[in-house]
């Protein structure tokens, strides 16, 4: 049985007081479930959150360098997020592939520097409308999987993100996150053997409390990656309690 995660990605929001408000709000109010509940906040309201959350929340970052230390200006270590208290590190969110060019190569190779320094990193695959269009998502979303996770060990997490379902308020159907999630355990069996029956899909886009519980009831999608719904304390209790 795997442990649903739930990963709050609040992506360019938040300062560090408003993180701890957010903290210090969430305290108290959490019930105990069986679902991992993590915040993947901007590089500087982490320690505020380190400082902050209630235990038992786990914390993230929204992205990691591939490189290790020494001259890429702007960039954030995974050594330093790991000593800031980070656990997790999404890499290869559509808007990183999108704004900022990121490769599959370069996606693998963030995922292998976090892999590094002890972070797990939050592998993200998705296709856009053309491609769902053409009915071509599997096949596509797998050839991302595949370049993504090149050198890259088992102690992953991926998350299937549909990209016509970012922030469009358009969910996919359950349907559609289990055929994806199905097809994503298949090539990781395939990858990974048996290590690959312990890692966890998620699904993201458009994620909310009353529609959480039917995307994740599919075996093989084990918790959500949450973008709009994650901002509000209220959103979050209602989303953890439904999982
Ligand atoms: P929304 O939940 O706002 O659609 O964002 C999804 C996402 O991109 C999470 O990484």
């Amino acid at each position: 049985m795997i442990q649903n995660l739930l990963a709050l990605n609040w992506k360019m929001n938040k300062t560090p007081a408003e993180a701890r408000a957010w903290a210090e709000e969430l305290r108290g109010k959490l019930t105990a479930n069986d679902t991992e509940l993590a915040v993947m906040a901007p590089a500087v309201a982490l320690a505020s959150l380190a400082a902050h959350l209630p235990p038992g929340v786990a914390l993230g970052a929204q992205d990691v360098s591939a490189h290790e230390s020494g001259a890429y200006t702007g960039e954030t270590s995974a050594a330093m997020l790991v000593d800031v208290g980070a656990k997790y590190a999404v890499v290869g969110h559509s808007e990183r592939r999108e704004y900022h060019h990121e490769s599959d190569a370069d996606v693998a190779a963030k995922a292998r520097q976090a892999q590094a320094n002890g972070l797990v990193p939050i592998v993200c695959v998705g296709e856009g409308l053309d491609v769902r269009e053409k009915g071509e998502q599997v096949a596509y979303t797998l050839g991302q999987l595949e370049g993504s996770l090149v050198g890259v060990g088992p102690e992953v997490v991926i998350a299937y993100e549909p990209v016509w379902a970012i922030g469009t308020g358009k969910t996919a159907t359950a349907d559609d996150a289990e055929e994806l999630a199905a097809a994503i355990r298949d090539a990781l069996i395939e990858r990974y053997g048996s290590d690959a029956d312990g890692i966890r899909i998620l699904y993201g886009g458009s994620v909310k409390p009353d529609n959480i519980a039917t995307l994740c009831a599919r075996p093989n999608v084990n918790g959500a990656l949450v973008g709009g719904a994650s901002l509000k304390v209220p959103d979050v209790i209602g989303m953890n309690d439904a999982l």
